[in-house]
């Protein structure tokens, strides 16, 4: 008899949500997490009364009911509206491109004037476009490309648009309204007091064990569980038996201020090259917070080394994506074992969509689990 129904493997929004819902339902459940605290990536933190986003910033958005009522259970949203500003060399834009940024770009007042600038800048990419650069160009023109594309871009995926895939903005969000709201979900907002204490109460009576990484004793954890949950890298559970999948991720330099208001706005995107940072981020704004000092949040884009740096962004270009087949195969063979989450699944899922995954999935795995409860790891 294994001292434990289910084996977690990371604190974040899929393995907290297994870990509740399995607790819920009469199942022993034990959480493993490899950082110093739980919440995954969404993990926040109180620095002079500010809550600080750790790993970079969390818009809560979403337009699925089931979820949207499902976390309001855990938090209480504040009326938070994601309009992040573009910076091009000092000059400030309206994002996403709608008709603030066509009036302060070219002047014009009206949708028609805007559509004809475009359509007249686009004109020169003719037939299929062929990279990035082509396929930005002919859907919003040279000088939105220019100013507010090109150089955030190039930072952004470390080369020149010219060599990246037109697949990675074969839409770009273009409105022709005065509408900045970055989303277009029903609800969005930032969860009062943060979104560590979110887990907390997820995880509330469930054994945590942090700074435990699963990997470096799997037998030894697989022995104390019938079934495993796990929520890391897919490729590093198979110790990259098949080679590594590749993210994208960002190095975040938190700094403090001892002025009350660094930009006047929570996100802001700077798009020209030169400066080699992608965005700096006030964290006070996510919460309309009136302290005296503030935290600001550098984004700077880095290389992907396994194992070194952290896995963001998967990218799911047709290589990777290739190659995670490979890993989804081995993983179907892993009878005592279920893989989950971001970095389980090895897909870009924003929260709500973790929230929805986890909550759908989670019944698989005691369905399955009730059958094979003899069964050992
Ligand atoms: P994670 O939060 O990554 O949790 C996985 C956990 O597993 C981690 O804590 C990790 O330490 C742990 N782990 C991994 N390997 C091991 C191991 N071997 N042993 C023990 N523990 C292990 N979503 C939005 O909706 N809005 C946003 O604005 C937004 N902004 C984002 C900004 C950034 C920079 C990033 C990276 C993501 C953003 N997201 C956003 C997405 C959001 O973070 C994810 O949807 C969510 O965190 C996924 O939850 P998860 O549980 O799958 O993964």
């Amino acid at each position: 008899q294994k001292p434990y129904d289910f084996l977690i493997v990371g604190a974040g929004f899929f393995g907290s949500i297994c870990a509740r819902e399995l607790t819920n339902q009469g199942y022993s459940c034990l959480v493993v997490e490899k950082r110093d605290h739980i919440g995954g990536n969404c993990y926040t933190e109180k620095r002079d009364d500010i809550h600080l986003h750790v790993y970079g910033a969390h818009i809560f958005h979403t337009s699925n009911e089931k979820v949207w009522t499902w976390i309001n259970q855990y938090a209480k949203f504040n009326h938070y509206t994601n309009r992040p500003i573009a910076n091009y060399k000092g000059e400030l834009f309206a994002l996403p491109f709608n008709m603030w940024t066509f009036n302060q770009l070219w002047n014009v007042n009206t949708p028609a004037e805007a559509q004809q600038i475009i359509a007249e800048q686009g004109k020169d990419i003719q037939g299929e476009p062929q990279n990035l650069e082509e396929q930005a160009i002919k859907l919003v023109g040279k000088d939105i490309y220019e100013k507010l594309i090109k150089g955030y871009t190039a930072k952004q995926w470390m080369k020149d648009p010219k060599e990246l895939p037109k697949e990675i903005i074969k839409r770009l969000p273009v409105r022709f309204t005065f509408d900045t709201n970055y989303f277009n979900d029903r609800y969005q907002g930032i969860p009062e007091g943060g979104y560590t204490q979110i887990f907390e109460k997820l995880l509330e009576g469930i054994e945590v064990r942090l700074g435990v990484d699963y990997l470096a004793d799997k037998s030894t954890f697989n022995a104390m569980a019938n079934k495993v949950i796990y929520t890391g890298p897919i490729d590093s559970y198979f110790n990259y038996q098949h080679g590594e999948l590749e993210y994208k991720t960002t190095r975040f330099d938190h700094v403090k201020h001892d002025y009350p208001n660094h930009q006047g706005v929570a996100v802001m995107n700077y798009t020209e090259e030169e400066i080699p940072y992608t965005r700096i981020i006030e964290h006070k704004h996510f919460e309309f917070n009136e302290t005296p000092s503030t935290w600001i949040s550098y984004e700077y884009p880095e290389p992907y080394k396994a194992d070194v740096t952290e896995p963001y962004y998967p990218v799911n270009d047709q290589v990777n994506n290739d190659l995670f087949q490979k890993y989804r195969s081995l993983a179907n063979q892993e009878e005592q074992v279920f893989f989950g989450g971001r970095l389980g699944e090895y897909k870009y899922y924003d929260m709500h969509q973790i929230i929805d995954r986890a909550l759908t999935m989670v019944n698989t795995f005691t369905k399955k689990s009730m059958n094979d409860s003899t069964t050992t790891g």
